[in-house]
């Protein structure tokens, strides 16, 4: 007879099977941040990231939301807070396409020219496959793929 019942508490090492995503302790508020463009001072991006790892962020490409994998989200949520774009960028190039590394810049939605490519087989109809942006100094740079 084993005693205690329902009082035996189940435990699991730390990183084992009873772990729950994204319980980092800098997760214990969301993160929110608003960028403007270098030139004209526009709102050029929004961006969140929710207590449970889902970064949302609005820009000239959209607004698009995302899983982030655990493993990065104590970084993405500390570029958000200090605002660190080029931090931003480093941890996932996608995560800011408004921002231009060369420049070291954000611009906005009036300040970037898209360029979208779509890939073409022969007796195949094109689809969309990528974009790049271009910054107002002429730098391109893949901002969606
Ligand atoms: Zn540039
Ligand atoms: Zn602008």
């Amino acid at each position: 007879m084993v005693p205690g019942g329902t009082a035996a508490r189940l435990s699991f090492p730390v990183g084992g099977p009873g772990r729950v995503l994204y319980n980092c302790t800098c997760m214990d508020a969301p993160a929110h941040a608003e960028v403007r463009c270098a030139l004209c001072g526009a709102l050029a991006a929004t961006l969140d990231l929710s207590v449970d790892g889902v970064y949302e962020h609005a820009h000239y490409m959209g607004d698009i939301t995302e899983r982030v994998p655990m493993a990065e989200c104590d970084a993405l949520a500390a570029a958000i807070r200090a605002a660190d774009i080029a931090a931003l960028y480093r941890l996932n190039p996608l995560w800011a396409p408004f921002y231009c590394p060369e420049c070291d810049r954000v611009y906005c939605r009036d300040h970037w020219r898209v360029e979208l490519s779509f890939e073409d087989e022969p007796g195949l109809p094109g689809w969309y496959d990528c974009a790049h942006g271009s910054c107002p100094a002429g730098h391109r740079r893949l901002i969606d793929d």
